[in-house]
């Protein structure tokens, strides 16, 4: 039993769907449980919808509703001659509850409401899949993994309950494959108690293949992709540009910590307790080698990496009474950025004053100023970026630097971090 994952840009559209079809086919007769993602942009479309409903923008909200619903219905219409099949009256009523879902009053916080909305771009999604794979003459099977990944309610990041998810899954997924060889699921999505839907984090469908490969014992997982595996930088940023053709968990695990955006940095981990590799391939030419991702180390260190986090802001927070950093500020400061579920992306003290690195997009500065402010002087720098290079010599640090100023630097043996300016 393999796990095959596939992403939103390997089902953008009919043709993206077709070519899922034909991959699958490759391994026909094969057991498969294939994760999908929602299609192309639509999880940011929903999360459009949401803001929409929060706002109480009623035009906004029907105007990205019919967005979303034209864009599904073009795939359908692009993948299926015959228009009275199920597909698309089960579609067109999942939409029109999302329609009606504006004057749901909904008991709970915004992530909630978040979860149970945009959770739905994975059902569409995978419901269109298996009803193609269906066409198509696979035998392939439908799960939805609500049912199955168990999670705690923290919503929009919520935490997987091991043994409950293994449980259902064994007892749910087994008896499928006595019926067909591959099962299409979503991604991203589960369920707290009392079955409310909870989401893993953006990103996170690469997570759930890992959860159900080491749920079922995999033999292996493969996440398909627009790249032809795991590049040593991004292409955006970086020319030549050289693909990893192996790499032990560890180095994956450093990579994706870094900001590397190519697997979700919590894949790894399930992986590697089991020891099931990881192979990333190109959807476009499924032939070709891919990434090997597994437990070796034998190869790490050959070619550097770079991971590039623009936008960043690098606060400097002291305390007022002019007290010095030191444990019982750090814990105060963590705590207080802990509740606003802040992500630290690099952090330096002196003995005045402690320097953090955010995401913009995460960390508004008037936003952490006034958690801090009562006790704290809090100042800021924009604009910066991130770089960390793995396996980094003076070449490599002299190409990142070029005509920048280095503002904060920080090395170990293989890992150099500069924030620049
Ligand atoms: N659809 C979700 C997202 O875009 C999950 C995923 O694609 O992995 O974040
Ligand atoms: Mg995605």
């Amino acid at each position: 039993m393999e796990v095959f994952k596939f992403g939103g840009a390997s089902v953008k559209d009919a043709s993206a769907v077709r070519n899922v079809g034909s991959i699958l086919s490759r391994y026909e007769g094969q057991k498969l449980i294939v994760v999908v993602s929602a299609m192309g942009k639509t999880t940011n479309k929903l999360e459009d919808i949401v803001a929409a409903k929060i706002a109480q923008d009623s035009i906004l909200y029907t105007q990205l509703i019919k967005e979303l619903s034209d864009f599904h219905l073009d795939i359908l219409d692009g993948l299926f001659e015959d228009k009275q099949l199920v597909i698309f009256s089960e579609i067109r009523t999942i939409i029109e509850q999302l329609h009606e879902w504006y004057t749901h009053v909904v008991q709970g916080n915004y992530s909630c409401e978040y979860d149970q909305v945009v959770s739905l771009g994975e059902v569409v999604s995978s419901k269109i899949v298996a009803a193609h794979l269906m066409q198509e003459g696979l035998s392939s099977g439908w799960v939805d993994a609500r049912e199955l990944i168990k999670t705690d309610n923290q919503f929009q990041e919520a935490k997987v309950d091991w043994s409950q998810t293994e449980q259902l899954i064994q007892s749910k997924v087994f008896p499928l494959f006595s019926n067909v060889n591959s099962i299409v699921t979503q991604g991203f999505i589960g369920h707290a108690s009392e079955g409310i839907i909870t989401t893993l984090g953006r990103e996170g469908s690469d997570y759930s293949a890992a959860i159900f490969a080491y749920c079922l014992d995999a033999k292996k997982v493969t996440i398909w992709k627009d790249v032809p595996g795991m590049l040593n930088a991004d292409p955006k940023y970086f020319e030549n540009t050289v693909k990893l053709d192996q790499i032990s968990f560890k180095e994956a695990i450093e990579l994706s910590y870094y900001g590397a955006s190519v697997i979700h940095p919590k894949t790894i981990k399930p992986l590697q307790n089991k020891g099931i590799p990881l192979f990333v391939k190109s959807f476009i030419h499924p032939e070709a080698a891919g990434t090997i991702i597994q437990e070796s180390i034998d190869k790490d260190d050959l070619i550097p990496s770079f991971i590039v986090k623009k936008d960043q802001v690098l606060f400097s927070i002291r305390p007022i009474d002019f007290s010095f950093i030191a444990e019982d500020n750090l814990s105060d400061i963590f705590s207080r950025l802990a509740q606003y579920q802040a992500k630290i992306n690099l952090m330096q003290n002196s003995a005045l004053s402690f320097s953090l690195l955010m995401d913009r997009k995460k960390a508004d500065p008037d936003k952490i100023k006034s958690i801090l402010g009562d006790s704290y002087k809090v100042w800021y720098n924009e604009e910066l970026e991130l770089v960390t290079i793995r396996h980094y010599d003076q070449e490599t640090i002299d190409l990142v630097t070029k005509g920048k100023t280095s503002i904060l630097e920080q090395k170990t043996r293989q890992t150099i971090r500069i924030v620049l300016k």
